[in-house]
């Protein structure tokens, strides 16, 4: 079984346990991969100018903490298809540590969807995409966000994302402070949690 450790990503590196296997299956797949589109569309998911990839969107595997999510490097894949995405079978927030399997490992921002399944049994499909003007306006808003000291990548985020998490409604768009232009939502469906962020996406368009 393959290990690799990210750099750059915090002190407590992100690491990975990655079994190769093939394409994950879940019921939502579709719907996953469809709204995944759209927000690559709208620019939400994709990568920046230095080539790193970013934003990705999960399901909860029910009955479970497992999840489907997105693979690592997959932000300028498109369409998307079932081989971009990756199981994670189990997560240790403390040690920033995921066991992932797949035809692709899972990135270092699969941690802050396991938080958001640990935290909240009614979450079953999680977006985490970068937007800079949608993060102006929800910080503007006083919009829920974790704190500015909880850097990406860190234990301390996915500590901040699933306690932020916990104590809001069953739909909700997060700010993270210390993660430039990022934001997450959390639903019972996925495209409920898409719809929380085309609401932010629409009202930072206008003004
Ligand atoms: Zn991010």
């Amino acid at each position: 079984m393959p290990t690799s450790t990210h750099r750059d990503e915090g002190y407590i590196k992100f690491s990975y346990a990655h079994e190769a296997a093939p394409a994950p299956a879940h019921p939502w797949l579709h719907d996953l991969m469809r709204i995944r589109d759209d927000l690559h569309e709208w620019e939400l998911i994709g990568v920046l100018p230095d080539g790193i990839g970013y934003g990705n969107i999960s399901a909860r595997i029910a009955g479970s903490c497992r999840f489907v999510i997105t693979g690592s490097g997959t932000g300028l894949k498109f369409p998307i298809a079932p081989e971009h995405f990756c199981e994670v079978v189990s997560f240790d927030i403390a040690k920033n540590r995921v066991a992932c399997q797949g035809p692709l490992p899972a990135s270092s921002e699969s941690m802050s969807h396991g938080a958001i399944y640990a935290a909240r049994p009614d979450a079953n499909a999680v977006i985490h995409i970068h937007d800079r003007w949608m993060f102006r306006l929800l910080l503007q808003e006083g919009a829920p966000q974790t704190p500015k000291e909880a850097a990406f990548g860190t234990p301390e985020m996915a500590r901040a994302v699933g306690q932020l998490a916990a104590s809001l409604p069953p739909v909700a768009c997060m700010v993270m402070a210390g993660h430039e232009d990022g934001i997450i939502a959390f639903a019972p469906n996925p495209r409920s949690a898409r719809d929380a962020l085309w609401d932010a996406y629409s009202r930072s368009r206008r003004e």
